[in-house]
């Protein structure tokens, strides 16, 4: 006579680790009858009397995935001699759901509690000895890819197959008790004795398959929906919910008598994040540790030293150079090259490197000690109140750095809409290459505000995302729930000065690489073109005779509404998209010459005369901010859109953004400041008003399911 085991348990229990263990190499494996299901059969090894079935991992015995169909099909026709029930103790009352239903069997059993390496590794206790007691069966701890606890549960196995012993299902309501005696009156006769209650719950459930196992006549198939109706008008629910809620019910019994978890013990973690990420105080706290970094790196230690950086290029490095050339009797047009050129262009953006170190140290630190991603709890919670799905944010934070990784980091967004919307509006964010640029045109413009002026553009830049995300989501295209987002949330720990080292050298590497690569490319020909005229000629003492001014002028034309409509404005616009230091380093190379020509000598008149007043300046910088991104950025949505329509249409969507925006601040500005009224300023009025109102219409599709969510 041999002995039949069944193995169940929930899919990732441990079953298959159990079952090679158990049997060793002693293994059939096949298909299930009809079904593309696994069956594997083994033997206990040193016991070839021993047979043990591996089950299909289920979480149910109902009758709505193959597997659960093929299990509960063998488990009541085949009726093994043992269930050998693997619980993964780590997320036990999950799993006591199916046990619950395998005890209804009336086959005998036993629990193999697996994965208490992990029980214990959490600090938590499962009372095997009470959780035996309740449930009538012998519990069992094991490792199972340790191996651990194999011996005591051979043994009772072994036991099992002497002494027969039934295991006690779990008690439902009284009210569910009685209902269930009734429904087993009805078949008293047709079915094994042992397995009642699982029809009588089964027959309550309504569960066609089972039901016609009873054979019940029409008058008993009555009486049994009479049963159920009552159950239903009781609890305003479905029969199967009802049964699901009893069970939950009979095991969180259970769970208090068997399960106690470690005490929770506050950390300084706990008491920090308290504060750091509540509710009132979360954004405030984020916001002013923004300022402050902007205020230190921008406005007060950086200054000083791209100062004296700017200082020592344009004073001692530029004339040294300058003359030595000359000494060597190196044509004058070379020179020009070499001092206003590059030594102007490249210069102009190593002279920010110092702030740049300040800043990615500073932003290197709260990455470091665990902040950052505090800051990503709190504006999870901010972009889902806005309809945005709070995993934006992270690469959103990426795109502080730099817009490729930022653009990549997506990836991670499962639902397409929003991913696009992510992709779309990520580089809104002021990344390392325009902070040269902020730092400049704001260093000129608004020398004494310089910090809030930084400050307002990574809040614009939020900003921008968010009201993209509410102008766009009303539209089909974008329409989708945001999906929830779990996330952890590190110990805070003191910073590691080893690896913000690394990281800020990095930095400044490629922000070096950067300005004598790519940047002095650019500047050599920005220099070129804005010295030679189209018959190739230097221009000399008239730069707007210059290839550059004649192209800029045509430019300047489309960027004159946004106020900045000089050539030299609309050039050093158009190179910031090769890379947005090329701000810098083009007008580093067009100032020179335009210094000379300003009625005052000094640096602001040189970007007076070329950009304008300081609303000329700061829309200036509103559109560079916000426009399409340099190209590499542009490669990197191309990549991660793989569409080149949806490309177009987001360099597009950022132009069109940049643009209103700009319009918008620059003629509002002229009105509420100079009291200007003319036809752009109205128009202004009406972009602002169309802006308004596609923020606030009406939502079309607000309850549009996610529509690919994983
Ligand atoms: P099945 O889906 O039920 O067949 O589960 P598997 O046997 O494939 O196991 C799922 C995962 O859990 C595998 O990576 C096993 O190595 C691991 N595992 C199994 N038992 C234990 C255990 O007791 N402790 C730990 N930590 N891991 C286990
Ligand atoms: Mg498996």
């Amino acid at each position: 006579m041999s002995f039949s085991i069944a193995l169940a348990g929930n899919p990732n229990s441990g079953k298959t680790t159990l079952f090679n263990a158990l049997t060793g190499s002693n293994q059939k494996v096949g298909n299930w009858p009809g079904v593309t299901v696994d069956k594997k059969e083994g033997k206990l090894k040193g016991h070839k009397d021993i047979i043990i079935e591996d089950l299909p991992g289920i979480y149910s015995l109902s009758p709505y995935t193959m597997e659960e169909v093929v299990s509960r099909r063998y488990l009541i026709k085949e009726k093994p001699d043992l269930i050998v029930n693997l619980v993964d103790g780590s997320n036990l009352i999950r799993n006591l759901y199916l046990t619950s239903q395998l005890l209804e069997l009336g086959i005998p059993t036993i629990i193999a509690l697996n994965m208490m390496d992990i029980v214990k590794a959490n600090g938590d206790y499962v009372d095997r000895r009470r959780l035996s007691e309740l449930l009538g069966v012998e519990v069992v701890e094991i490792i199972a890819n340790r191996e651990d606890g194999l011996d005591d549960l051979k043994k009772a196995i072994l036991k099992a197959k002497d002494v027969k012993s039934y295991p006690h299902p779990l008690h439902f309501s009284p009210d569910m008790e009685r209902g269930l005696s009734e429904i087993r009156t009805l078949f008293s006769d047709s079915i094994n004795e042992d397995f009642a209650r699982f029809y009588s719950i089964k027959a309550f459930e309504d569960d066609k398959e089972m039901i016609k196992d009873l054979d019940l006549s029409e008058k008993d198939l009555g009486e049994l929906e009479k049963i159920r109706q009552k159950f239903r008008d009781l609890n305003d629910d479905d029969v199967e919910s009802i049964i699901t809620t009893e069970r939950y019910d009979a095991l969180s019994n259970i769970e208090e008598n068997v399960l106690k978890r470690k005490p929770f013990k506050r950390t300084r973690t706990d008491k920090i994040d308290d504060i750091v990420t509540s509710k009132y105080l979360g954004l405030p706290i984020f916001a002013l540790v923004m300022f402050v970094i902007y205020y230190l790196s921008i406005a007060t230690v950086g200054t000083f030293a791209t100062d004296a950086v700017n200082g020592f290029f344009e004073e001692t490095f530029a004339p040294f150079v300058g003359e030595l050339l000359a000494s060597i009797d190196v044509n004058e047009a070379v020179i020009g090259l070499v001092t206003d050129g590059i030594i102007g262009g490249v210069g102009a953006v190593l002279g920010f490197l110092p702030q740049m170190v300040v800043l990615f140290t500073l932003l290197s630190l709260l990455e470091d000690i665990g902040y950052m991603s505090r800051v990503a709890f709190v504006m999870d919670k901010v972009f889902r109140s806005f309809g945005l799905s709070g995993k934006s944010f992270i690469p959103i934070m990426i795109s502080t750095g730099c817009g490729v990784p930022g653009i990549q980091a997506s990836r991670t967004i499962e639902n397409d809409r929003d991913r696009r919307i992510t992709i779309m509006t990520a580089t809104f964010m002021p990344c390392s290459a325009k902070l040269p640029v902020i730092a400049m045109i704001s260093g000129a413009f608004f020398a004494s505000n310089q910090a809030l002026i930084t400050f307002s553009f990574y809040m614009i830049g939020i900003a921008s995302v968010i009201v993209s995300g509410l102008i766009l989501k009303k539209f089909k295209t974008f329409a989708s729930k945001p999906a929830p987002f779990v996330m952890e949330l590190p110990e805070y720990h003191m910073p590691r000065p080893k690896s913000v080292i690394r990281d800020v050298y990095s930095e400044a590497e490629s922000y070096v690489k950067r300005a004598g690569s790519i940047i002095l490319l650019s500047t050599v020909i920005i220099w070129f073109l804005s010295n030679f005229s189209f018959s190739l000629q230097m221009v000399g003492g008239r730069p707007e005779d210059s290839i550059l001014a004649k192209l800029g002028s045509l430019l300047a034309l489309v960027f004159r509404p946004l106020g900045f409509g000089s050539w030299q404005a609309s050039v050093a616009t158009i190179s910031g998209f090769v890379a947005k230091e090329n701000v810098v380093s083009t007008l580093g190379v067009l100032l020179n010459t335009s210094i000379d020509q300003a009625s005052s000598t000094s640096l602001l008149g040189g970007f007076n005369l070329i950009i304008g007043d300081s609303l000329a300046g700061y829309s200036f910088l509103l559109f560079n901010m916000l426009c399409m991104p340099c190209f590499a950025a542009v490669g990197a949505i191309k990549t991660e859109m793989n569409d080149m329509k949806w490309t177009l249409a987001t360099v597009g969507y950022q132009m069109g953004f940049a643009y209103v925006l700009s319009l918008i601040v620059y003629n509002l500005g002229r009105f509420f400041q100079y009291g200007s009224m003319d036809l752009m300023v109205v128009f202004g009025f009406i972009m602002l008003i169309v802006m308004v109102y596609l923020i606030f219409r009406k939502d079309h599709y607000k309850m549009e399911e996610a529509y690919s969510l994983t």
